[in-house]
């Protein structure tokens, strides 16, 4: 009763609280199973710290140079531990994942090179990096030319289509984890790991690029413990645990990160300059609470299947389904549709809850997109945040919560919003 009266204080109605309560006595089970993998990467996360004597010196600013900095060379072992690779790029000069990402195609691929993704198209900023869409500066520019496979309708691998796309000039294959915008199911560690020994028996000395963001510790390993050559994300989603204000990472191979930092940097200063300018303690930080946020976020995304599915909106992955990032689609059929859930996000957020979010032009996007986040990290989705591009089928991607007690709030407050709106109609 308390709760219900501390819910309807944010704007939740009680039958919506009521509804919501219900949703998550079937979810008792789910939730246990996220704390065992949290609990695992925790662990994971402690000891790399522990092997490589984080203390208090690792904390210090840098400025300038940043020639012997203890703080991110000793960050970038942590992180190679944690990812059980030799080497790894972890820096604030990286500005988000697709700057990441850049960094990991341009360093890898040279021109006559050629870049395959076996996953069908990419998320929407690799578009422009890549040349699918003309962009000044793409790896096409530069003699890099792309080719793709295209999944099959079930969402499996065409293997047949990727053996006839793999050739003599094939460099680098690129592996997306997460569907990003799009309908796919999102791939578990196994399959990635089955891919990329598919890969590399028809092609030995290939390269496994995979894009990482949002599957990071969603399960107990990752893509580098099943061969992938570089593993690459962004310091504000999971792996930043939400006290990252910026920054990229990319583990992998010693060879394919040297090159990234001569790529990031300049050839011949590689990884020996870049300064921390204090961020140090939250980059740490942010890695060691990330387990935990990432299973707070998670449990949002199964708490949202579950209350929209039964609804009947069509949500990948579905109720039931075994996660693999923290994204949450709900097909919610229209543009208002759209704009009502991301009202709600928006008005469950500690930063901004009384604006309203309005869809614009978003640059590297070939669609107006529409974003609810009032996060504490501008632009951080592993804070609470809602978006997607609005055209057919008019789906919301929905992640994040640092908290699940937050996550909880916000998907009350879309249901409370689309129901406010006469878009929904809850069962008595
Ligand atoms: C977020 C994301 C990116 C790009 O990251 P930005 O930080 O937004 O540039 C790339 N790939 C996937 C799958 C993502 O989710």
């Amino acid at each position: 009763m308390e709760l219900q009266a501390i819910y309807q204080t944010l704007g939740v109605s009680p039958g919506v609280y009521r509804y919501g309560e219900a949703a998550l006595q079937r979810l008792r089970d789910r939730f246990a199973d996220i704390d065992r993998v949290a609990e695992y990467n925790q662990a994971k996360v402690l000891h790399a710290m522990q092997q490589n004597r984080v203390n208090a010196t690792h904390f210090a600013a840098t400025t300038g140079y940043g020639y012997d900095d203890q703080g991110r060379d000793n960050l970038e072992r942590v992180y190679a531990g944690v990812f059980h690779t030799e080497a790894a790029l972890v820096r604030p000069q990286i500005t988000c994942g697709t700057h990441a990402l850049t960094v990991a195609l341009s360093a890898n691929l040279l021109p006559g090179d050629e870049l395959l993704s076996p996953v069908g198209a990419p998320y929407d900023t690799l578009e422009e990096v890549i040349g699918i869409r003309p962009g000044k500066c793409s790896l096409r520019e530069y003699g890099v030319t792309y080719a793709q496979a295209d999944l099959l309708p079930d969402g499996g691998f065409d293997y047949a289509a990727i053996r006839s796309k793999l050739n003599d000039r094939t460099k680098l294959v690129t592996i997306q984890r997460s569907k990003g915008y799009a309908t796919r199911p999102s791939f578990s560690v196994e399959q990635i790991g089955e891919l990329t020994a598919f890969c590399k028996s028809l092609k030995p000395d290939v390269k496994v690029m995979v894009d990482n963001c949002y599957g990071e510790f969603v399960e107990t390993r990752e893509p580098s413990d099943l061969g992938a050559d570089m593993v690459v994300g962004s310091l504000i989603k999971n792996p930043g645990g939400g006290l990252a204000p910026i920054g990229g990472y990319i583990c992998g191979t010693k060879e394919c990160v040297e090159r990234c930092a001569y790529r990031l940097s300049a050839p011949g200063l590689g990884q020996e300059v870049g300064a921390n300018l204090g961020l140090m303690p939250a980059f740490y930080q942010g890695l060691f609470l990330a387990p935990t946020v990432t299973a707070g976020a998670l449990k949002g995304a199964v708490f949202a299947a579950n209350l929209y599915e039964a609804l009947g909106f069509s949500c990948v992955p579905n109720a039931s389904e075994d996660r693999h990032d923290i994204i949450q689609a709900v097909t919610l059929g229209s543009r208002e549709a759209m704009l009502a859930f991301c009202r709600g996000i928006q008005a469950a957020a500690p930063v901004d809850s009384y604006v309203t979010p309005e869809p614009w032009a978003m640059p590297g996007y070939d669609s107006e997109v529409v974003m609810a986040a009032g996060a504490f990290v501008q632009g951080s989705s592993i804070e609470l945040s809602a978006d997607g591009p609005i055209r057919p089928p008019y789906a919301v991607y929905f992640q994040g919560g640092l908290t699940w007690q937050h996550a909880k709030v916000g998907i009350l407050m879309s249901l409370q919003k689309l129901v406010e709106a006469g878009l929904v109609k809850l069962p008595d």
